[in-house]
Formats: structure tokens, sequence, C-alpha cells
């Protein structure tokens, strides 16, 4: 089976094919290949149009690259190659079926994002899936960022840690559905982190530079905002502008955020486990890649004898591979859309999203 991913909610336009004989598993003939083009905000942090402009330009490129990719594979395999036609031609308009088609289907971000970027991906995966004759698959970006850690770590039931750009949660699976157990009550984790670093002036995105500057720095109190399992940024954000206008220096500062919001989704994840009796905690989002972050809930899962997954950094920031492997077993479960019911969501919670693709004995 191989699947077309296309992800674009925010700053990644991103397309990618995954190959797998099997979808439910890790197997030796999976392939994924991913190609991406980010939108870097000249100034500020992310602007939805700009984004969405970004998107428009770079989504077809992608896209198109990523078919090529597919037909070489399908070609080398022996399996079709389609028409060396473009997905989308010049004018917008897709040009009509032609067979065999080096897709098996097409897999996309319906939300939650930003409503033109998601609109762009969704005109463009509605493009090629009716090209090339295939069904599609429309997928919860925020599942996705679970599910590709659950799909390499091959644990059973997992509670994940979702800490990404606009999203900051803990989920857990009960009766067909990912449950929020925590969630943030203001912004996500990475949007918080980058409006500190706007105040500095340093460019978007924020938190690489914040994980560099506080090796160098000593920890800085910042408030400490949990409550029951939710927990809270905006008033951290506040302390750590204002200590920077008060002269603490700027590596402290770091430091005092990382570990400050750190421990807190750390704590979250660790009464997320006992709360659900799981063992296994997978993290994903952009802000999982932050090694401080890592080796904080790594550790935790040490001193209570739970497994923790991070899948690699190419896998934890927004990317269509994984677009592309939930969209595979979801497709492998009959889970497609008719393309007169596939709109985006822009509002797209993971609990909204009715579990095809684990087994019915699960609880
Ligand atoms: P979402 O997945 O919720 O739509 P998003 O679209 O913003 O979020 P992600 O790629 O998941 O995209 O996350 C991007 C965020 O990750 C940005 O806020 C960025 O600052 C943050 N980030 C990237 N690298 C690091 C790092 N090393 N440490 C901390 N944060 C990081």
């Amino acid at each position: 089976m191989r699947v077309l991913g296309i992800e674009g909610t925010a700053w990644a336009a991103s397309a990618a094919v995954f190959e797998t004989d099997d979808p439910t598993r890790v197997g030796d003939a999976d392939h994924v290949f991913i190609e991406s083009d980010a939108y870097q905000p000249e100034s500020g942090g992310i602007h939805p149009r700009e984004a969405a402009e970004h998107m428009g330009e770079a989504i077809p490129e992608v896209v198109e690259t990523a078919i090529e990719h597919a037909r070489e594979r399908a070609s080398e395999s022996g399996d079709g190659g389609g028409d060396g036609q473009s997905p989308i031609d010049a004018d917008g308009e897709t040009p009509s079926s032609q067979s065999p088609s080096p897709i098996d289907a097409v897999a996309f971000s319906r939300g939650p994002g930003l409503g033109p970027c998601l609109r762009i991906v969704g005109t463009a995966a509605r493009a090629v899936a009716q090209r090339f004759d295939v069904p599609l698959v429309g997928v919860n970006h925020m599942v996705a960022h679970l599910e590709v850690g659950r799909h390499q770590s091959g644990f059973s039931s997992p509670v994940c840690l979702n800490a990404s750009g606009a999203n900051a949660h803990l989920l857990g699976y009960r009766n067909g559905r990912y449950r929020v157990l925590g969630e943030t009550m203001d912004t996500g984790v990475g949007n918080a982190i980058d409006k500190f670093t706007r105040h500095v002036g340093w460019q978007h995105p924020g938190g690489p530079k914040v994980e560099a500057r506080a090796r160098e720095g000593e920890f800085h109190p910042l408030p400490y905002v949990v409550k029951g399992m939710d927990f809270s940024f905006s008033g951290i954000m506040s302390a750590a502008k204002q200590a920077y206008d008060d002269d603490v220096p700027v590596e402290n500062v770091c430091r005092g955020l990382e570990e400050t919001v750190f421990a807190m989704l750390t704590e979250v994840s660790e009464r997320a486990l006992s709360l659900t009796g799981a063992d296994e905690l997978v993290l994903g989002g952009g802000v999982g890649q932050n090694d401080r972050l890592k080796r904080m809930l790594g550790e935790m899962c040490d001193q209570r004898g739970a497994d923790f997954y991070a899948p690699e950094d190419r896998f934890l920031r927004d990317n269509a591979g994984m677009i592309a492997m939930l969209g595979a077993k979801m497709y492998a479960a009959g889970d497609t859309l008719e393309i007169a019911e596939s709109g985006i969501d822009s509002n797209f919670r993971p609990d909204e999203v009715a579990v095809s693709w684990r087994g019915a004995t699960e609880s």
C-alpha cells in the first residue's frame, strides 16, 4: 500500500509518501519520503494570510515532488507509475484519471489549524484524489502527532503528550476515542514560548533559540500553574517578559521558562499515567524536539517503571509523514471520505475522531 499525505495546518507545506505491507505495525518494507517547505515570517509570528499565500505556492510543488517519488517507487516495484502528468495542472484543473495509479489513497490534514491554509490543503487533496481516482482520507492533525509515536514505538495503549505550537494536551484511548485527559487553559505551549521570544526580538520560531540560550543560564523562578489535569501558560509568559524588561539575563529567563513549563507538562503526564494505569508514554509535537523536555519525561517514566518514546525530530514537528502513516491505517480500516463531505475543520478536536483503525476489542 502506498499513501500520499498532505500537511499544511500552519507553517509546514509538506507532502509525503508512506509505503507499507501492513499499516498496523512497523515492518521491514516500510518506506517514508517527506518533502517540506517551511513558511518563515520575516518579522513577528505566523500571519495567517502570509501562511496561506505560502501554502498556495508551496503545496503544489511539494505534492508534485512526492507524487514523482511515488511514481518511481511504483515503477521500480512494477505496480503502476501513473501517466506522468502533473497532479494539478497550470490552470488548477485536474486532468482526467489514468491508471494504474502510483498511490492507493490521499490523506490530508483536515484540522485543527489555520482555516485559509487548511482550505488549500483540502483543495489539493481532493484534486489529487480525483486525478488518480483514489479514496480521500481526512486526518486529525493532533491524532496524527500521537499516532506516529504509537506506530513507531509499537506501544499498545500509551498516554500521549502533544506539545506543539498551537496545542498542549494529554490524550488517552478509551472506548473508541482519544480522550483529552488534560490540556492548556489558554495558549499552546510553543505559541507561548514564541510570544516571549518575539518580545525579546528574536525571529520565529523561538523554541530552538530558548533551548540554546537556556543551556548557558541559571534558573530564574516563574509562576508554576497546574490546576488538576490542566495547565496555563499565559501568566508565565507575562512574568518572563517582565523579568526580561527588569534586566534579568535572558539566558536565565530561558532556563526558568524551560524548567517551569516542562516540569508542568511532566507533572501532568505523570498524573495521566497514574490515573489511567498506563505504563507507556509517547511524545508528539514540535516542542517535543526539545532535549530538556525529552529528558524530563524520560526520567519521570524511568522512575515509575514506564516506557517512554519520542519519535525522531522530523516526525515531531509538523510533517506529512505522520499524515500519510495515519492515513494508511484509516484507509486500511475503510475510513475514507466522499469528496462532498471532505470539508476542513479548523477546530477539529482529537476527541471528535471516531477511531476506526484500532481493534474493536481494545478499551
Ligand atoms: P500544531 O501541531 O499544534 O498545529 P504548530 O503548527 O505550531 O503546532 P509544530 O511543528 O508542532 O507546529 O510546533 C512548532 C512549535 O515548536 C513552535 O512554537 C516552535 O517554537 C516550537 N519548537 C521547535 N523546536 C523547539 C525546541 N527545540 N524547543 C522548544 N520548542 C521548539
